[in-house]
């Protein structure tokens, strides 16, 4: 572990100009695991002098292929340090290590080899344009980009933005949430031994409200690659306004899963276990909204519920764990407001509904908990709650399924369980979101893009897609007359 107290500033580690630090605490002890530097204005200022020199200067240089070589070294050094790397993310966040370990390591260094395959494969067009000219466009990357990330994925969310912006040859600062910098900060190693030259890859730790707001408002930075809170989205929207920054924002969900009563029931129970549980349900995605037809309801959720309460917590670190601690106090104190509020409103607890105990009395816990009989007014049924509590709601027909899933303000991502192929494609063409699953749910590869509808944001991650997001379109047009 590099000092923590450090920014990774131009390929060196450097004290932040105030000399402040935070804390980084582990969720699953409650105890400070280490402090990390508090970056400011001035830090910014010189992250961004950094990654502008490397911009016009080296990196411009380089020939696509060798940027796609340095980016997949990235992805092989990821691997080689991945159990370390991987109880880092544990430490912070709280997840299990077999999650970390097989699901969000992997996936991260995946990222970085999908996209240095495509950095020799970004190309122009020429165009049959009027006149004598040759006409053609060049792709260009946008230039310095800021990636601000949130604490669930902390790894993985920045891989999705790095992992582009450099195949296409801009230079990255990365922003880790307050709770989760400690993988960012060994991802500057890795960039370091992969042989990043200076100025490419940076990385900020720091408080989203004065650290993230500068990056948004600094003339310097030309695009912010953002996933978090919906509301922060919309705070980045009018800060990059005055500099017209380029944006792309990933942000929140209320995903709906739809059961139909002709499902496979067995896969289907399943699949909103994982879909609501999986990641302690601080995924952007879970499935939160259970929409069931009202004929195999009381069954489903019964057997859910039963599912639910083999759901164990544990030891983030026991290779066997498979549910872990709620990211941070606030967050367990979130998920216990609304837990508190869908009885309040008049929702059946069907399971959990409680902190939980490991047996060492620290560390934030919740049991994973379901709601039925939830109505669509219910806080519960519309607000993200971002943990481990499903809100079960029934529907009459295949229209009110529909009606009911689409009956949000976010848009990320939706699930379907039916035997019958034709309604499953019919509902996935009326569900208003980026992504869904048919027959299954939470699943993701680096080569399908994600990203959301409505106001679960726009841009679209992973993918040929991501790359527009990286790159500007030039045309040259040159006179051809003698
Ligand atoms: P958050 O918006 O509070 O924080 C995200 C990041 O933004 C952090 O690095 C934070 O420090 C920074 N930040 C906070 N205020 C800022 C500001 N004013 N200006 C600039 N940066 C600022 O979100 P969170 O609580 O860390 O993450 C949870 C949210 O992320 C959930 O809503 C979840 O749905 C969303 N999320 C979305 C996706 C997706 O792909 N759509 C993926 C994961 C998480």
């Amino acid at each position: 572990m590099p000092d923590a107290k450090q920014l990774f500033i131009n390929n060196q580690w450097q004290a932040p100009a105030s000399g402040q630090t935070m804390e980084v605490v582990n969720p699953a002890t409650e105890e400070t695991i280490a402090l990390v530097a508090a970056a400011g204005r001035d830090d910014v200022d010189a992250a961004v002098a950094a990654a502008r020199a490397a911009l016009e200067g080296p990196w411009s240089r380089s020939s696509a292929r060798e940027r796609g070589r340095l980016v997949h070294r990235v992805a092989t050094r990821l691997m080689e340090r991945a159990d370390e790397i991987a109880r880092l993310e544990t430490l912070h966040n709280g997840k299990p290590i077999s999650e970390s370990r097989q699901i969000e390591i992997p996936a991260a260094a995946e990222c970085f080899e999908y996209f240095a395959g495509w950095a020799d494969k970004v190309t122009g067009e020429t165009i049959p344009v009027k006149g004598n000219h040759l006409t053609y466009t060049l792709r260009e990357p946008v230039g310095v980009v800021a990636a601000i990330v949130p604490w669930n994925f902390p790894l993985l969310l920045a891989a999705w933005k790095i992992a582009p912006a450099l195949a296409c040859g801009n230079t990255v600062i990365l922003k880790p949430a307050s709770q989760t910098p400690l993988t960012a900060l060994a991802l500057a190693e890795v960039a370091l031994e992969a042989g990043l030259p200076p100025g490419v890859f940076n990385v900020l730790t720091g408080p989203g409200g004065t650290l993230g707001q500068a990056l948004v408002e600094h003339p310097g930075i030309d695009k912010i690659a953002f996933t978090g809170d919906t509301a922060t989205g919309k705070s980045i929207m009018r800060g990059a306004a005055d500099t017209l920054k380029k944006i792309t924002l990933e942000l929140g969900g209320k995903s709906p899963n739809i059961v139909l009563a002709d499902a496979d029931i067995d896969a289907a129970l399943r699949g909103a276990s994982i879909g609501i549980f999986y990641g302690k349900g601080e995924v952007c995605a879970a499935g939160s909204r259970l929409l069931v037809d009202r004929a195999i309801k009381d069954e489903f959720v019964d057997k859910l519920a039963a599912r639910a309460k083999k759901i164990v917590p544990g030891d983030p670190l026991d290779p066997k764990t498979r549910f872990g601690a709620v990211a941070s106090k606030k967050q367990l104190e979130t998920v216990l407001r609304y837990i508190e509020s869908g009885r309040s409103e008049g929702a059946t607890l069907v399971a959990g509904g409680a902190r939980a105990d490991i047996g060492t009395g620290k560390g934030y816990f919740v049991q994973p908990t379901i709601f039925a009989d939830v109505a669509p007014a219910m806080t519960i049924a519309r607000e993200e709650i971002f943990g481990p509590v499903l809100a079960a709601i029934e529907f009459a027909d295949l229209d009110e399924a529909i009606a009911r899933a689409n009956d949000s303000a976010y848009g990320l991502a939706a699930g379907v369980w039916t035997r019958d192929i034709k309604k499953g494609h019919y509902v996935a063409r009326k569900l208003q979101a980026g992504t869904v699953w048919i027959n299954t749910y939470n699943v993701y590869d680096t080569a399908a893009p994600f990203g959301g509808y409505k106001q679960s944001g726009f841009g679209r991650e992973m993918s040929a897609h991501a790359l527009e997001h990286y790159t500007q379109v030039k045309s040259v047009w040159v006179d051809l007359n003698m």
